[in-house]
């Protein structure tokens, strides 16, 4: 592979810059879907947990189900957005996310109106700094997400969850409806089959029959489910949090871990508490 080739922007025959190609899509709801897309040259290797960017043409067909634009998009621009990538880290020739539409929204609305086979643009560079790889061996990992933001952490347990035998891993995952609860199977087979791993699903206003839990994340936590169910404390020198989706939820989350004595993790000023907001 020509890897200079792979890394820049081109523009292909047809005039668009699109580069890849959707190979499946699974509604989980109207508005959620998993979609897996091969882009035509493989990436560079990345990290569990990093993002990169989709695109589409403002030209594009939006889906039936979307609703007038908050601000319409034009016609001849590339529409790009950030994506976590759900895949796991060695898989640079097929990228899988997990996407909510914004009925409103410019890039949501027309890729939810792709099939298999249909083109658009993915990314020429994987970055962020959400990443497990950089969590020292041991460490207690509490992964914290609502709807969406639960896709890094499907990578970062495909990728390291047979590497960390000696940490316990908890996913906290919050939604309204059991179809915000993507990667449910995955997530429960995973705890049947590794004794640190551990799965915690709350819905807030179930439709139907729900045996689990249905307190909001913050006040799961305030309940101190971590130390009573798993024997875990948010303790910054044992335990890091990663939290990612809602900004209210990951503000709430954050303010409580402050009074613990965690800071927010930067590039330039490690911490103990990773933080994606969207
Ligand atoms: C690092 C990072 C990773 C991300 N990973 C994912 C992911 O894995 N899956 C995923 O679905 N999204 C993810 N996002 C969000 C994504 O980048 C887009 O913002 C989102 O898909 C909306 O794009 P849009 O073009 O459809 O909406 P836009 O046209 O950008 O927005 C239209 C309107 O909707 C509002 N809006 C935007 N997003 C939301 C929302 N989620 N809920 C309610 N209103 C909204 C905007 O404020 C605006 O008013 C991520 C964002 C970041 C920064």
């Amino acid at each position: 592979m020509d890897e200079s080739k792979s890394l820049k922007n081109v523009v292909a025959m047809d005039g668009t810059q699109y580069n890849a190609t959707v190979v499946s899509k699974v509604l989980i709801s109207p508005d959620h879907m998993m979609i897996k897309i091969d882009p035509d040259e493989a990436r560079n290797e990345f990290e569990a947990g990093q993002h990169t960017q989709l695109g589409l043409y403002g030209f594009e067909k939006r889906s039936s189900s979307s609703e007038p634009e908050t601000i319409p998009a034009e016609e001849d621009k590339l529409i790009k957005r950030l994506y976590s990538i759900v895949s796991e880290k060695n898989d640079t020739r097929q990228f899988e996310f997990y996407i909510t539409q914004v009925k409103s929204g410019q890039l949501t609305s027309r890729l939810f109106n792709l099939n298999s086979g249909d083109r658009l643009y993915i990314g020429t560079s994987i970055t962020g700094s959400f990443r497990l790889d950089e969590t020292p061996d041991g460490t207690d990992i509490v992964m914290v997400a609502t709807g969406t933001g639960i896709a890094p952490y499907i990578s970062f347990l495909r990728s390291h969850i047979v590497e960390r035998p000696e940490s316990k891993m908890v996913v906290i995952h919050g939604g309204s409806n059991h179809w915000d609860l993507g990667y449910f199977g995955e997530l429960l087979n995973l705890q049947k089959n590794y004794p640190n791993f551990f799965y915690v699903p709350t819905l807030i206003d179930p439709v139907d029959h729900w045996d689990g839990y249905t307190f909001c994340i913050e006040d799961l936590l305030k309940n101190d489910v971590l130390q009573n169910q798993f024997n875990i404390s948010p303790d910054p020198e044992r335990t890091r949090f990663y939290v990612s989706g809602k900004p209210e939820m990951v503000s709430r989350v954050s303010e409580w871990l402050y009074d613990f004595g965690y800071t927010k993790h930067k590039q330039s000023d490690p911490g103990e508490m990773y933080v994606e907001e969207f």
